[in-house]
């Protein structure tokens, strides 16, 4: 009996260490996941520029086959507007700096039933944190 007491004790003690190295994986997962999101907007934002300037531009849908990025030109409490330069700045919550404001623009949903266009505003700061500020969806594009 006392073996299995024994047991028991080192199992608990395994099992916290355990988890507390899942709980850093997690917090590691969650880093990957913001920084992914960091890395796409900033060559998001420069391939919308590069799409914006090509010719066929004026037929392109934006938006329908890439999440296109801008800065975002003022947050509203129905819509996100974009600017091709950046012109909204607000306090990071890493760091209480200012950081500029940019946002995605998708279709997120394509079907025959009804389709679903997504605006996302988020800063993205020098210091490493990517905060979601606003997101908002419609049926019909908004660009
Ligand atoms: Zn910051």
């Amino acid at each position: 009996m006392v073996r299995l007491a024994q047991i028991l004790i080192e199992s608990r003690a395994k099992m916290s260490i355990a988890k507390s190295h899942l709980k850093r994986l997690d917090d590691l997962k969650k880093d990957i996941e913001e920084c992914e999101k960091i890395q796409e907007s900033i060559v998001g934002l420069k391939k919308t520029k590069e799409r914006m300037k090509h010719p066929s531009f004026p037929d392109y849908d934006l938006g329908k086959s890439h999440i296109e990025y801008f800065y975002c030109k003022n947050i509203d409490k129905d819509d996100i507007g974009h600017s091709d330069r950046p012109k909204l700045k607000k306090d990071c919550p890493g760091c209480d700096s200012q950081a500029p404001v940019l946002m995605s623009y998708e279709q997120s949903y394509d079907s025959p039933d009804g389709d679903k266009w997504t605006k996302t505003a988020f800063t993205v700061c020098e210091c490493g944190k990517y905060n979601e500020l606003k997101s908002t969806s419609r049926n019909h594009r908004f660009l």
